[in-house]
């Protein structure tokens, strides 16, 4: 049985959906202990039990500093013999993922969207050349190290023994400070988080008209992109963007409004399960990744589309 730790992540106090994503993961391929670290720790870490851990490590620590947390997760890497680290593919993930490569010198894969046993080593897939083509890869190295691509594996609960163990962190070797934290103004649930998102492009023609959107996400409770277009012409924030400049997402459910489907958007999307495309050109290349297509005027379109779904909700 490998020995495996699943790296969770807490954003503003709360557990990050993608950390159960990675326990879930572990207990399918081994023992899977996981390591939290960040404000509220060691109250956060009883949610992963359900998912598989058998012990959380844990530091309760309110400053981001991704050197020292690498430091003490590489520690704990060392002292528990771990074979594979799972890491969610996020920004904290990618420098948590790079920086523990560069002191275990490990072999580092990121962004998988599938796993494979292979006896002493995890066949992972992953796209590259934005989404155009898929590789398997294997990490030579032990411990191996993978990011996986949020909501592209699940979360399976199947209980942990759920001991909960205290790490030291050593914050005063950190050699950057984080003087001060931002959250985005948005009440809205986390693209990379939601099970259903929806984005609008150069076809919304407005900001204003993303109010179509927004009706549609407040009755599912699903998230609201974006493609560059819509974002460079200052519609909507900058963080809403999806794509190969943007965010990726893997939700369940992706419906795109106006958008026409650039490589460089579908980068950020093409892992969706279900793909749902609004476009009144018939020849926009996003109907050839789309489950479901609708060629007609967003306009026409979306408010029939959010009255059906208020009817559908009572
Ligand atoms: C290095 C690089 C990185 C990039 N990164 C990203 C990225 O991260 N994300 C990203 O999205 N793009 C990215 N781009 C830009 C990308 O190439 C496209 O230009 C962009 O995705 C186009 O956005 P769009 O689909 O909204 O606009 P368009 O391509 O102009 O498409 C608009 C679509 O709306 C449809 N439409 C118009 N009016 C209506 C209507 N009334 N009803 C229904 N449909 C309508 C049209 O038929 C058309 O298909 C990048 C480009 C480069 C070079």
């Amino acid at each position: 049985m490998a020995n495996i730790l699943a790296i969770g992540e807490i954003s503003g106090g709360a557990l990050k959906k993608a950390s159960k994503e990675v326990v879930s993961v572990g207990k399918k391929f081994g023992d899977v202990s996981a390591v939290l670290i960040g404000e509220n720790a060691s109250s956060l870490a009883k949610e992963l039990i359900a998912f598989g851990a058998d012990t959380i490590y844990t530091a309760d620590i309110k400053e981001y500093a991704g050197d020292v947390y690498a430091k003490a997760i590489a520690e704990l890497v060392k002292s528990k013999s771990i074979d594979i680290i799972f890491i969610p593919h996020s920004q904290t993930g990618r420098e948590i993922s790079a920086r523990l490569g560069a002191v275990l010198n490990a072999g580092v894969i990121s962004d998988a969207v599938e796993l494979k046993d292979e006896g002493d080593s995890i066949i992972v897939k992953k796209p590259v050349y934005s989404g155009k083509c898929f590789v398997e890869m294997k990490a030579k190295s032990n411990p191996q190290i993978i990011t996986i691509r949020p909501n592209s594996q699940g979360i399976v609960e199947n209980a942990g023994a759920g001991n909960i163990e205290n790490i030291s962190v050593d914050m005063s070797s950190a050699k950057v400070k984080m003087l001060s934290f931002e959250a985005a103004s948005s009440e809205r649930i986390p693209l990379s988080e939601a099970d259903i998102v929806i984005s609008g492009g150069r076809g919304m023609k407005s900001g204003e008209n993303f109010k179509l959107l927004e009706e549609f996400a407040d009755q599912v409770k699903a998230g609201i992109g974006a493609s560059r277009a819509a974002v460079d012409s200052d519609w909507v924030e900058h963080n809403l963007q999806v794509g190969q400049t943007g965010q990726t997402v893997s939700p369940n459910v992706y419906i795109a409004v106006g958008i026409s489907g650039a490589i460089q958007h579908l980068a950020g999307m093409g892992s969706s399960k279900y793909i749902v495309a609004i476009n009144k050109d018939p020849d926009a290349p996003i109907f050839k990744v789309a489950t479901y297509g609708i060629v007609d005027d967003l306009f026409n379109v979306m408010p029939a589309f959010n009255e059906e779904i208020k009817k559908i909700r009572g």
